[in-house]
């Protein structure tokens, strides 16, 4: 069964939401009402902040930095996406339109000059393009996708972004050979997107579709556990507040031998509550509802 589309959030979400963070009920409802600044990463592998916020500047755009991330730019005023992708610096790749929220994972997991990384569900590649220019272009980076049409997409924002020693590997994760082994993993899995929900838009959402997510990132989590070899770093996240992708696949990862590592978030970023050594971040008027956790073997 297809999950339920509506504008209205849907009574089992609700129901879910108010069980899992009743005294954070109402604030996630302010938090899908917002409407968030188009946020921008510099691809540093081609420009720098100073350059970019000159260079919007010209264009009449004004934008102030992230605090914790100097390469994240947040557009001041009433600016919407479709006026930025006009913008020959977009169009040359020397930005990437991508969401604060979505940037942390990259920050968190510190990719290195030399290491080998396996972004494991990459399209449409906001986050393996972010490793690469972090890395200074240096890390050995597998990105992975399965679905034909995100994959094509994913390959044009590598090209776009410079990332030419990105291998894109089109291929079921699921079925990566486990003698396979990354010094780094980055899990951003498929999820329902519970973090992201702008009320007005349309809402996607089922108990169904719930529970195939679930399925999903439980298997794709042993997986990059098989994938990780022993003292790396594996980072699940997901764009949703619901435990039962979070929290429980986390445990999930526990239950197989792995130790959570901690997951320490700049003070300014408003949590939603999460297991000790994970972070959920609450849907609010400058973040999505974003999830973190961290592992090694
Ligand atoms: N990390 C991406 C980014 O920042 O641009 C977003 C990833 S999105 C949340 C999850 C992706 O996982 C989707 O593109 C989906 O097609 C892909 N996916 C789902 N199951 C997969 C599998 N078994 N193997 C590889 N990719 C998979």
């Amino acid at each position: 069964m297809q999950p339920q589309e509506t504008f209205a959030l849907p009574e089992a979400l609700t129901e879910r939401l108010r069980t899992a963070y009743p005294e954070f009920f109402p604030e996630i409802l302010e938090g899908y009402r917002a409407r968030r600044p188009v946020t921008l990463r510099v691809n540093t592998g081609k420009t720098t902040a100073a350059q970019v916020t000159e260079a919007l500047a010209l264009c009449g755009i004004g934008v102030r930095p992230a605090q914790w991330y100097e390469d994240a730019l947040i557009v001041t005023g009433e600016v919407r996406e479709r006026a930025i992708e006009e913008l020959p610096l977009y169009r040359r790749g020397e930005i990437y339109l991508q969401s604060l929220s979505s940037m942390l994972p990259p920050v968190l997991l510190r990719p290195g000059a030399g290491e080998n990384i396996l972004d494991m569900t990459a399209a449409p590649g906001g986050k393996t393009t972010q490793l690469y220019a972090l890395s200074g272009g240096k890390a050995l980076i597998t990105a992975c996708e399965r679905d034909t049409g995100r994959f094509e997409r994913l390959r044009f924002n590598l090209d776009r972004q410079g990332a030419a020693r990105v291998n894109a590997l089109h291929a079921d994760a699921l079925t990566l050979d486990d003698a396979l082994k990354f010094d780094k993993i980055l899990l951003d899995a498929p999820c329902t997107g519970t973090g992201t929900i702008s009320l007005g838009g349309r809402i996607r959402f089922s108990e169904e579709y719930l529970a195939r997510c679930v399925r999903l990132q439980q298997k794709l989590i042993g997986k990059a556990l098989r994938l990780l070899r022993r003292g790396g770093v594996l980072l699940y996240s997901t764009c949703s507040v619901l435990p039962e992708e979070n929290d429980a696949i986390a445990s999930c990862a526990c239950r197989q031998g792995a130790r959570q590592l901690p997951v320490e978030l700049p003070a300014e970023i408003p949590r939603l509550h999460s297991a000790p050594s994970a972070a959920c971040v609450c849907p609010g008027p400058l973040y999505e509802g974003f999830y973190l956790a961290m592992f090694t073997i």
